[in-house]
């Protein structure tokens, strides 16, 4: 008895054994998924292993061969998708410049505050579709930085594959991003769309201060008008591109506040740039060195103390079952911590390099979310307008303070 066929002649020595050892009695039945076959009929032997594989299990063999293929190539850390994946060739290992670069700028940039909305906007521009062949949507943009691949990681179901000394399998092909980097994006993105997994903001801004400027005219009554100013195209007549201006009476501003755009966005950059290396230079000192690798390595040596026991049969199921949860729990509190440690070391890191000269290569929305960490608003009074000269000393930003 065999529970298959190519188990009884993997070589065709075997199989010219087993004919001769079979066909050395009379009567002896051979039956397979195919039905009775007469291994006594003349010229059977001649076909021997190859005309028997042909015939009767080409089909099967195939099948067979195609699912062995899927897992060991699982086990192994190689892609079973049937698609190449975004950054990388058809061979899955060796990068495409462009693609892997277009990933590390992304990655770059959204760690420093852009938004995956804008990531997508700049891909659909730069002419990138998916590896399917479609135009890049938010959340494809999403899946592809937060794929643990860009970093040389394994991952399985969202979760890292880890050898027997728990470290992360590394796979076969070219990383894009260092790990670094890696868990510093994904914690960006998770801390981000916390709960909705939505676009955040949703519509990208053409002008730096919309929505953070507000208007500043005093009304008789003593009152402050605080409404949101607009961002403007500025008239055909002007030297400057765009303003700002508090909405008219109609649309609920008080139409009071103009400042001409250009200059405006200059100042505010200038002691937002200023402020921010302030506090970066502080931020820098501040992240302490992570001091429970010890106590990771020892829980994961217990968890690995009691699968061994229990595999070896020195404790039952019960106590197993009972004792396990408790490790577990462990071990993923303290791999969130490290890898909150490491998000928040790749992020004071990033934020010492240098914020005046980096500024100039920042996006728009980059910037708008660098002022609005920094304030809660500017305020902006009145005057300026028409030929009176600009001045910043009327634009006085509500600081945030340090927390
Ligand atoms: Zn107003």
């Amino acid at each position: 008895m065999a529970v298959n066929d190519d188990r009884l002649y993997r070589r065709p020595s075997d199989w010219e054994r087993y004919l001769k050892a079979f066909t050395a009695h009379e009567d002896r039945v051979y039956h397979d998924s195919n039905g009775v076959q007469d291994l006594y009929a003349e010229g059977f032997e001649i076909k021997g292993l190859v005309g028997v594989a042909m015939s009767l299990s080409e089909t099967r063999k195939k099948q067979r061969r195609t699912r062995n293929s899927h897992r060991s190539r699982a086990i192994r850390g190689k892609s079973v998708a049937a698609w190449r994946p975004f950054g990388w060739d058809d061979d899955r290992v060796t990068l495409r410049p462009k693609e892997a670069e277009a990933i590390r700028k992304a990655v770059h940039d959204v760690i420093a505050g852009a938004s995956i909305s804008e990531i997508t906007r700049q891909w659909k521009e730069a002419g990138f579709i998916t590896s399917r062949g479609n135009l890049f949507q938010y959340q494809t943009v999403k899946q592809v930085l937060l794929n643990a691949r860009l970093c040389g990681y394994r991952e399985v179901r969202g979760e890292l594959v880890r050898d027997g000394d728990d470290q992360p399998i590394v796979g076969e092909w070219d990383a894009i991003i260092t790990p670094k980097e890696w868990y510093a994006v994904t914690a960006t993105i998770r801390e981000r769309g916390r709960g909705t997994g939505l676009p955040r903001g949703g519509l990208v801004h053409k002008y730096l201060l919309t929505g953070i400027l507000r208007c500043g005219h005093v009304f008789e009554d003593g009152t402050v008008c605080n409404n949101k100013m607009i961002g403007i195209k500025a008239n055909d007549w002007v030297r400057y591109e765009h303003a700002y201006m508090c909405k008219k009476t109609v649309d609920g501003g008080c139409n009071k506040t103009y400042k001409r755009g250009d200059k405006t966005d200059k100042a505010i950059e200038r002691l937002v740039i200023a402020k921010l290396k302030q506090e970066a230079e502080a931020a820098s000192q501040e992240v302490p060195e992570w001091n429970k690798g010890d106590d990771l390595e020892r829980a994961v040596r217990s968890r690995k103390a009691l699968e061994t026991r229990w595999h070896e049969g020195e404790i039952d199921d019960e106590t197993f079952f009972r004792n396990l949860p408790a490790l577990e729990a462990r071990v993923k509190e303290l791999r969130a911590d490290q890898a909150d440690y490491l998000a928040k070391k790749a992020a004071a890191e990033s934020a010492r390099e240098d914020i005046a000269t980096s500024w100039g290569s920042k996006t728009l929305t980059q910037r708008r979310e660098l002022i609005k960490k920094a304030v809660h608003a500017i305020v902006a009074l009145p005057g300026g307008k028409g030929n009176k000269a600009f001045d910043p000393e009327l634009l006085k930003p509500v600081w945030r303070s340090a927390e």
